[in-house]
């Protein structure tokens, strides 16, 4: 069965799709099929609004969380049609929602124009994956599929803040003993208008 929608701590989780820009070295893809139990790799990507709002509702009767997370094993942006459907959905039906996406910030390359206005009361935080101080940090991380990213990161960070839209840049640290330059990147969030949150990398995940 194909897992759209699934919770986490008593928040509600949304798989819009298995594919992404990167091929992260620390992607819990990687390593295993599950997250608590949760088999989120998708038979297909062919599913519509429909499976993706009924899942929700089944979900949310159980856990009616106030915080919606798009995050999954993959890029959510890449779905954009399909989280802008399911984000219009929950906000006109349960307004006090928060929505929030897990992005890796490809999204305005992927599509040639900005995204973010398009979101703007539909998504109310945006974690962006900085992932590095410089380039190569970046590259070495992430191992992006798409050229420039980590400029095209820090310009989608941008893009948010401009938005006017809470934007959180996010770096994984000690991924097998490796240390960032955690200082710099957060002077980078601040200068582009970001909040700055570090996330200790842990074996497994979760
Ligand atoms: S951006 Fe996320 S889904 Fe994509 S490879 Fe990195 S950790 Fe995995």
């Amino acid at each position: 069965m194909n897992i759209l929608v699934y919770t986490l701590d008593n928040k509600i989780y949304v798989n819009l799709t298995n594919r992404c820009t990167n091929n992260c070295i620390f992607c819990l893809r990687n390593d295993k099929n599950d997250v608590c139990g949760q088999e989120l790799w998708l038979d297909n990507e062919n599913y519509d609004i429909q499976d993706l709002i009924e899942q929700f509702e089944k979900i949310y009767a159980k856990t009616p969380s106030k915080e919606v997370i798009f995050c999954g094993y993959g890029e959510p942006m890449l779905k954009l049609e399909q989280l802008k459907a399911l984000a219009e959905y929950i906000k006109s039906k349960y307004p006090d929602t928060k929505i929030r996406v897990n992005t890796n910030g490809h999204a305005n390359f992927v599509y040639k124009r900005n995204v973010v206005p398009e979101l703007k009361g539909l998504v109310d935080e945006f974690s962006v994956s900085l992932n590095g101080a410089t380039k190569e940090e970046y590259n070495e991380y992430s191992q992006p599929k798409i050229e420039n990213a980590y400029d095209e990161v820090k310009s989608f960070i941008k893009c948010c803040s401009n938005e006017g839209i809470s934007v959180v840049a996010t770096v994984v640290e000690g991924y097998k003993g490796q240390h960032l330059d955690l200082d710099s990147c957060k002077k980078i969030a601040g200068d582009l208008g970001a909040k700055f949150r570090v996330r200790e990398w842990i074996v497994n995940g979760y």
